[in-house]
């Protein structure tokens, strides 16, 4: 397939908001392509060569890129570099220069996305000396043979600015549309859920229809969307909703892991699929060896103890083994253990259909606990008074809250879902309104006075899993301290944005914008009607979103999270309307 018919496909996604439109416009390309080149080209689609828990991005530097679109349309570097900072698109320079190409090129070689993928793998790889000459070259080599709009899409895929708006929920209602029905697109997602590779469900669902996609199962090696909790305002209403009865775990302050454990090594995913084995070294040799099982995954938080005591640390500690350099004196300054909560897969088979309680037996018996490796501690429940009890226990024992778990039949891991088997209650919510927000920063505004020169105040914005938008729901301007605003630049300056960005919705006007990219841990005292925010405009009021009162930034930068996974909408539509049901008198 050539490059140019991809491209051209990214021009019509490109130029329709609707989701609908959108869909069709993929599942008519899906059905022509060649089942071979699906996976790929469905990863291009996403501004990708691979899913993102294989190692590697493409990010090439735009004095980079400039060079190579100058020396491909024979115009001068200066010339290009002007255009970009203007337009902040390197992409639409690079369509501008080749399109008034100053000599037509003698030989051309045909771009096909054979060519395009491995050229750009080489682009990705390339490392060491000379590396960003070899990718110049290799890019303008690409830019060479492209006409204006290939040139367009190639150049803001090697910047990782590519945002066609084919989110994951897109390319799966194609799918469906494509290959299967309606009915078929709950296994699909499952399928991708399980996975977390959308290339790999295209080109099985391709290749073998909807009895291959069903036979699509969890396996180790390729990380699990992760299952995640609702949230109640009291233990009186969770225990009604559990019917009465259910399991109830800790709730630790660390950080999520997924660990796989093979035969021979073992690998550890956190929640947003990045590899965190170099970080947590301990931990994955203590799983191998504790565990008994020949293959296993499973999850649980790792957490920073105090070596003498062996009592839990607050969050701060063990965000020391986050990061890049200096790992060894962060392992052995640090000690963390992991309390593990849950069984995802063990000796070929997926326990994610099973029920709570299966799967927690088999994790108990199938480890040997001890020393770095916990279990969570759990209690069943049957009353709202034990229920109380066991959150007294666990904010003594300096846990965040307790997690309530499903005991019922259909209690099975539901990956990449959120939703009321597991239900959160944390000791916030007996301060602020409900739960902490994690929200995208996606502008910034100068300050005044003290902060004159610097941002001072945050634009955030709250993810609609719906149709791939940030929308926002408050200004941002306290909770910093001055090493947080002294820090902002080199935080946030990387994802500058010379506009809006196309996936940002929002009507006040920032200073300056960013590409969603950092997500921040917000409190508030209230959810609102707002006429100026954009967060599910018209959903609740026509003319009015929600907005956040008061909101303050807790000191955590959630680099846990992608935007992707900051709250939602839906989830502040809910909160609201529990905001709602309280102020109403109706709960305890
Ligand atoms: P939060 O900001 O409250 O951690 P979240 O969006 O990261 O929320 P939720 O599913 O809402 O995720 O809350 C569950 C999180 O709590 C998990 O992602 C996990 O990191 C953590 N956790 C701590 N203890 C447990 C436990 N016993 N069972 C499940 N998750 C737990």
């Amino acid at each position: 397939m050539l490059y140019s018919d991809l491209a051209e496909t990214f021009d019509r996604l490109e130029s329709t908001g609707s989701r609908l439109e959108m869909t069709a416009i993929l599942a008519e390309f899906f059905k022509r392509a060649d089942k071979k080149e699906l996976r790929r080209i469905v990863y291009l689609s996403q501004g990708k060569l691979h899913p993102d828990f294989v190692p590697g991005v493409l990010g090439m530097a735009d004095r980079l890129v400039v060079k190579a679109i100058a020396k491909a349309s024979g115009h001068p570097e200066d010339v290009a570099e002007k255009m970009v900072v203007e337009t902040g698109d390197p992409g639409q320079v690079a369509e501008a220069l080749i399109s008034r190409k100053k000599q037509m090129a003698l030989f051309s070689e045909d771009l096909t996305v054979d060519r395009v993928v491995r050229q750009l793998t080489e682009i990705e790889n390339a490392d060491g000396k000379d590396s960003q000459d070899r990718k110049q070259k290799t890019l303008a080599s690409l830019l060479h043979d492209s006409g204006p709009l290939e040139a367009r899409y190639l150049c803001r895929t090697v910047t990782g600015r590519m945002r066609v708006g084919a989110a994951d929920m897109t390319i799966l209602d194609a799918l469906a549309e494509a290959f299967a029905t309606k009915e078929d697109r709950p296994a699909i997602e499952r399928a991708f859920n399980v996975t977390c590779d959308i290339g790999l469900v295209a080109e099985t669902i391709a290749e073998g229809g909807m009895d291959a996609v069903r036979g699509i199962s969890v396996s180790v090696g390729s990380p699990v969307k992760v299952m995640l909790a609702e949230r109640l305002p009291s233990i009186g209403e969770i225990m009604e909703r559990m019917g009465g009865r259910c399991a109830m775990e800790f709730k630790y302050d660390g950080i999520r892991v997924q660990a796989h454990i093979g035969r021979e090594s073992v690998k550890l995913y956190s929640r947003r699929l990045e590899d965190l084995t170099s970080n947590f070294p301990d931990i994955a040799e203590s799983l191998r060896e504790r565990c008994k099982y020949g293959e296993a995954i499973i999850e649980g938080e790792c957490v920073a103890v105090d070596p003498e005591t062996g009592n839990m640390l607050p969050f701060q500690n063990v965000t020391h083994r986050r990061k890049k350099h200096g790992m060894d004196e962060a392992v052995r300054d640090v000690p963390v253990r992991i309390f593990m909560f849950d069984l995802l897969f063990a000796d070929g088979t997926d326990r994610t259909h099973d029920p709570y309680e299966s799967r927690r037996g088999s994790l108990e018996s199938g480890f040997e606990i001890g020393g770095q490796v916990q279990m969570t501690t759990m209690r069943v429940v049957e009353s709202r008074e034990e229920g109380e009890e066991f959150f007294a226990n666990a904010l003594a024992a300096r846990c965040e809250g307790i997690m309530a778990k499903s005991l019922a039949e259909d209690s099975v891991y539901r990956a990449g879902s959120r939703g009321f088997l597991w239900i959160k209650y944390k000791k916030d919510y007996q301060q602020a309104l409900t739960d902490s927000f994690d929200l995208t920063v996606v502008g910034a505004f100068y300050g005044m006075g003290k902060r004159a020169g610097r941002y001072g105040a945050l634009l955030m914005a709250a993810y609609d899993q719906e149709t791939g938008r940030f929308e926002t729901v408050c200004k941002l301007g306290t909770g910093f301290d001055d090493a947080f605003l002294d820090g902002m630049p080199s935080l946030l300056d990387g994802s500058l944005s010379e506009t809006r960005p196309p996936s940002v919705d929002a009507e006040m006007v920032p200073d300056v914008w960013f590409e969603p990219a950092v997500v921040l841990e917000v409190v508030a005292a209230e959810i609102t009607l707002s006429p100026i925010h954009t967060a599910a405009m018209d959903v609740l009021k026509p003319g009015s979103g929600l907005g956040i009162r008061f909101p303050r930034f807790t000191g955590r930068v959630r680099d846990d999270k992608s935007p992707e996974q900051c709250t939602t909408v839906s989830e502040i539509v809910e909160m609201y309307g529990m905001q709602a049901h309280d102020s109403d008198g109706l709960s305890e």
